[in-house]
């Protein structure tokens, strides 16, 4: 007999608490109201067990749609814990040397890359070739030309790649985009995002160019980019940007420490933002229209989103976002879900190519064109 406690399990926690508020029609966690899953679970392997693998993995124990099968890692001890934490069977687990026979693994179906970013575009392009579809962080990768490529991989192993863009499933960030859908801001004529946080350790990979590829604008900068992207609902024409140095012995050459910069849309909408590894308690994100606003403090960071509109506070149900992530990418990769904002490889791509433009900008002084 099925129990309350079974029908918990099965729902998830995430999509119950999505169910009991009033969710917005954005999140295909809508249709399962009253229905416990009963279809496809994705599984899926972690490639890389650090913060953020640690993170998802947690998240994940509350997915209904996805479950964490395998890992990937080069530290042997952690693999050990992660089994023993995860019941993580022997034949799932490989290192960075050996991942490609994953393919003769029909027990995985999906792997979630959560490496220093310089390694994405290798790895990814490794998962596609094993015939395993590839969910990657954020950056997708370090250039546009990178990010091509895996896009190119993935589409000629006929795997889907995905990037670990979480806010796309925020009920609050979504209703935003819901009410200015439906013309509640009237003309969206400004964005302004402010983000980011003192990095710390000097010796982190972070604040190493070769596997950072850059420095704050490709970690948390590009929550201010991708933000800008969804919340105008426009794709940016050309940018400007400015870059300020305080401390050239952490921040060394070609890592950024703080960047300003400006979007133009074709509607002739304005953003401006600044990106930082240097100031503290940035994370928040302005959308003015000709009727109202939108103001989101904390607007990127792991929860819980506060936020308010000139109709008054974002009340829209708390999530875990990795939870709903990760339960949401089961559904693209076998049902061809379409989420409200996408989280493709094309998606990634369009970051990555206004990230060269930043760069370009910052280096120049020049008003830089983004190449579509
Ligand atoms: P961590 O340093 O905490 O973990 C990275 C892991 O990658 C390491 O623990 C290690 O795992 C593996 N790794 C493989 N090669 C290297 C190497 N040469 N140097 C260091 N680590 C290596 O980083 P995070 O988890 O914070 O970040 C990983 C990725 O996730 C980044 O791309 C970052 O931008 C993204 N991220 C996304 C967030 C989001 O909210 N979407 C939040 C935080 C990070 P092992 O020992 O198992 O091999």
């Amino acid at each position: 007999m099925n129990t309350r406690r079974d029908f918990l399990r099965k729902m998830g926690a995430s999509a119950l608490m999505l169910q009991l508020g009033s969710i917005t029609s954005f999140s295909s966690a809508a249709n399962q109201i009253g229905k416990p899953y009963e279809g496809r679970v994705l599984r899926v392997a972690i490639m890389g067990l650090g913060g953020y693998g640690t993170r998802v993995a947690e998240a994940m124990k509350a997915c209904t749609k996805a479950k964490l099968v395998g890992v990937i890692s080069g530290t042997p001890s952690k693999i050990k814990a992660w089994q023993a934490r995860y019941n993580i069977p022997e034949k799932n687990c490989y290192n960075y040397d050996n991942f490609d026979l994953v393919k003769n693994n029909p027990d995985i179906d999906a792997i979630y890359v959560i490496t220093p970013n310089a390694l994405h575009h290798n790895q990814v392009i490794r998962v596609a070739k094993a015939g395993k579809h590839a969910i990657c962080e954020k950056p997708m990768a370090l250039n546009a030309r990178e990010g091509q490529e895996m896009i190119d991989a993935c589409k000629n192993a006929n795997v889907k790649l995905l990037v670990g863009y979480r806010m796309h499933f925020e009920p609050r960030t979504l209703e935003v985009l819901r009410m200015r859908n439906v013309g509640d801001f009237g003309k969206v004529m400004f964005f302004q995002a402010q983000c980011g946080f003192k990095a710390g350790d000097p010796s982190q990979w972070r604040l190493n160019k070769a596997l950072a590829g850059g420095g704050s604008m490709m970690d948390i900068g590009i929550y201010a980019i991708n933000g800008a992207r969804y919340m105008v609902g426009e794709e940016p024409v050309w940018v400007t940007a400015q870059e300020t140095k305080t401390d050239p012995l952490k921040f060394k050459d070609g890592v950024d420490e703080t960047i300003q910069f400006q979007l133009g849309f074709p509607s002739g909408a304005i953003a401006s933002c600044l990106s930082s590894y240097n100031i503290s308690h940035l994370d928040r994100f302005y959308l003015s229209g000709e009727k109202g606003f939108a103001e989101m403090q904390p607007s990127t960071g792991y929860g819980p989103i506060r936020g308010r509109t000139h109709k008054g506070e974002l009340n829209q149900p708390i999530t875990t976002h990795q939870t709903v992530q990760m339960d949401e990418m089961a559904t693209i990769i076998f049902d061809d879900h379409r989420p409200a904002i996408p989280v493709n490889g094309e998606e990634g791509l369009k970051d990555l190519k206004i990230i060269d433009a930043i760069y370009q900008a910052a280096e120049t002084g020049l008003k830089v064109k983004v190449k579509g």
